[in-house]
Order: C-alpha cells, then structure tokens, then sequence
C-alpha cells in the first residue's frame, strides 16, 4: 500500500508535499475551470506551492517522460494483445490515450516535480507550533 509519509502517497492523493494534509490542486485534474491550477499555498502547513517564480517550467520535462511511458506501455499491449494491429492503429491508440489522460499527466507532472523538492515532514505542526491544522499562522 502506498503509505502516509511516501512521494507516492503525495502524488497520488494529490496531498502537500511536506504535510500530506492540505490539497495541492484547486480542483479535480478533469475540472475544466480549475484544471491544472495549482493552489498558492498549502491549507494546512502554510508551504508556498511556487518555490521560485516559473518554478512549474520544469515539470514539462516530467510530462514529457509520462508521455514516454505512456507511450511504451501502449506498445508493449499492442505486442501482448494486439500483434497483428498495423502501425496506424496503434498511433490511434496511442493519441486517444494521450488526449483522454493529459489533464490528468499535466497534474501529475506538477505534483512529481515539487516533491523532487520537498520533503516530508512528520512533524511539520509540533515544530511550528501550530495548536489546529487549519490555523497556518506561526506563533511565537
Ligand atoms: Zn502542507
């Protein structure tokens, strides 16, 4: 199982990357309104989402490489299941499959490239002082 405290667990539930608790996306990847918008900070633990400003430039390289996996993984079905298809079919195969997980690839691409960055921190509301998770502001 992907656990609380594990880069998988962040990415894939979408989650702060030095928390887990606060929602790093303003909606769902499919939500055309809000698609691929990332929030300016985290609810929960106050972590500014943008490091440095053009900070997300960077996650291109890694839809780049969903789509390279994307892309191997279409053709090793296609030589499992499908050995007789023709070229043709399996660039279909491969453009539907692209159009229909792009916002969701775009999303991911983000949440990776953050957590190349940071990391988690179990203790992230002891060591702020922080009495509710909801309250971001740093007492003193
Ligand atoms: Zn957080």
């Amino acid at each position: 199982m992907i656990g609380k405290g594990t880069k998988l667990y962040s990415i894939f539930k979408m989650k702060c990357p030095r928390c887990h608790e606060g929602d790093f996306y303003k909606g769902h990847p499919y939500q055309f309104s809000t698609m691929g918008e990332v929030k300016e900070k985290c609810d929960k633990c106050g972590l500014k989402y943008s490091l440095e400003p053009s900070f997300y430039h960077g996650s291109y390289y890694v839809t780049y490489a969903l789509g390279v996996a994307l892309f191997v993984a279409i053709w090793v079905l296609k030589i499992f299941f499908f050995p007789e298809a023709s070229p043709g079919a399996l660039l279909i195969a491969i453009l539907i499959s692209l159009v229909i997980l792009s916002p969701l690839m775009y999303a991911l691409s983000k949440i990776i490239w953050i957590n190349f960055f940071v990391k988690y921190e179990k203790n992230i509301f002891k060591k702020k002082n922080v009495t509710s998770q909801h309250d971001s502001t740093v007492k003193k």
